[in-house]
């Protein structure tokens, strides 16, 4: 059979893990990215795979969230409310996927897609020890009794479906963090969860794809898909028009700028990277109430937050680098004292159940979407990836994607 040839759009690490899985099997890959491979929203984020974060964003309590920050109480999360027809629709969608049976279902789902991820993840560690995948858990503390006792009840709805998870009492707490201060009233230990430098991660899949034979053009950008009779025949570039069988979407937040349909939003968040730490925390912890991050990245400490709606806001947000400062010495006073470090922002792409639409478009049935990871594109890039794969060269793929098709929006 001759080699499939496959145009993708988008050089972060969802589009890479394509182009690497579909290399490796023999199509014939072009990849396109705008700007610098991985500049996108997979390069300063807190870089964990983390099966165990299945709890879809779309849940009832998110709900209650959501709410309590339009109403302008403190919260990391932000909606700037706006007449964007949009926004609205996807906030009514967001209303309906936060049902107690929908957020059980999509658990269910995240979960089976992060495990399988992890595996291909220590597959490819094994072949490339270089990608630095770390395997200690990840643990989660709680200053108050109140988001503990929320926190053990996730926990034990998580352990139903198969994620272990370990609840431990503050001296527990210090044993798999020594240097842990500040005053918790517990957490709980996912031990299975993993991270890695995201940045390191997008190079790898790159040179990787590129050995297996991919073409990666960095600094070109798709401007729009010339079709014909339901399918695409092209990507226009400015310079070019890019011909191929079959095109994978994954543009990450901008894939709504080709497919204006797609329910996106652009879900900004934050990092902080020191790299000179004055104290350095042995695995990734997650501050339950700040709902800050912090993950050890060789020498450096990464700490990122923040979740807000505000379209494709171009304000750098150094504010929120003595926030995620601040949040960090609570449970590491050194910090405080720390020589300021790099501010980031990125745009995870969401959708308003919480779950990635991968699969192809109806109306254009050679397009595949891999897109709309939200909190989870870096944990799920090598399954997407693989997904992807499959459903190009063979149309099989090892999980189902009827849950997942851009389908359940109506495209
Ligand atoms: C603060 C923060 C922390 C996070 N922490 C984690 C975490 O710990 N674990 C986890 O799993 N996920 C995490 N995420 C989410 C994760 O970063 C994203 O889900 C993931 O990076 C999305 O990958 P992607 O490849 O779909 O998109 P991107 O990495 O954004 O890549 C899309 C690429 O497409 C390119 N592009 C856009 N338009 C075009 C065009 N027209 N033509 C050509 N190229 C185009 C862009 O330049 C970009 O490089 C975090 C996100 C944030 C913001």
């Amino acid at each position: 059979m001759p080699s499939r040839e496959v145009l993708i759009v988008g050089g972060g690490a969802v589009g890479l893990s394509a182009a690497c899985y579909l290399a490796r099997a023999g199509a014939r890959v072009t990849l396109l990215e705008a700007d610098r491979i991985g500049h996108g929203s997979s390069f300063g984020n807190a870089g964990l795979i983390v099966p165990s974060f299945c709890e879809p964003i779309a849940n009832p309590q998110a709900l209650r969230t959501g709410l309590q920050s339009l109403l302008g109480r403190p919260s990391p999360f932000r909606i700037r409310p706006r007449p964007d027809p949009r926004l609205l629709r996807w906030l009514l969608r967001f209303i309906a996927a936060c049902r107690p049976a929908r957020a059980s279902q999509g658990r269910a789902l995240l979960r089976d897609l992060g495990l399988e991820s992890m595996r291909l993840f220590e597959e490819l560690a094994a072949g490339e020890p270089g990608l630095g995948l770390q395997r200690r858990g990840w643990l989660h503390l709680y200053e108050t009794e109140r988001a503990l006792t929320a926190g053990l009840q996730e926990a034990a709805g998580l352990q139903q479906t198969g994620v272990r998870a370990q609840p431990v009492n503050p001296k527990q707490a210090r044993q798999l963090l020594p240097g842990l201060q500040g005053s918790f009233a517990g957490g709980i230990f996912y031990p299975e969860d993993a991270h890695l430098d995201p940045y390191r991660l997008v190079l790898t899949l790159s040179r990787m794809a590129q050995d297996a034979g991919a073409q990666v053009l960095s600094g070109v950008r798709a401007l729009r898909l010339r079709t014909e009779k339901g399918r695409v025949t092209a990507i226009i570039t400015q310079d070019e028009a890019f011909t191929a069988e079959r095109f994978v979407l994954a543009a990450g937040a901008w894939s709504a700028q080709l497919i204006p349909q797609l329910p996106l939003q652009p879900a900004k968040g934050y990092s902080l990277t020191l790299p000179q730490p004055p104290a350095l925390p042995e695995r990734p912890l997650m501050l339950g109430e700040a709902h800050v991050v912090m993950t050890p990245m060789g020498d450096t400490l990464r700490t990122t937050g923040g979740l807000e709606l505000l379209g494709f806001d171009p304000a750098p947000g150094l504010e929120w680098g003595q926030r995620l400062l601040a949040a960090g010495a609570r449970a590491f006073p050194a910090l405080a004292a720390a020589e300021p470090g790099e501010v980031w922002f990125g745009y995870r792409p969401l959708t308003p159940d919480g779950l990635p639409i991968i699969g192809p478009l109806s109306r254009l049935s050679n397009l595949i979407l891999a897109t709309g990871h939200g909190q989870l594109g870096i944990t799920l890039a090598p399954i997407t990836g693989m997904l992807v794969a499959q459903h190009i060269l063979s149309g099989q793929t090892s999980l189902d994607l009827t849950p997942l098709l851009p389908a359940r929006f109506g495209l």
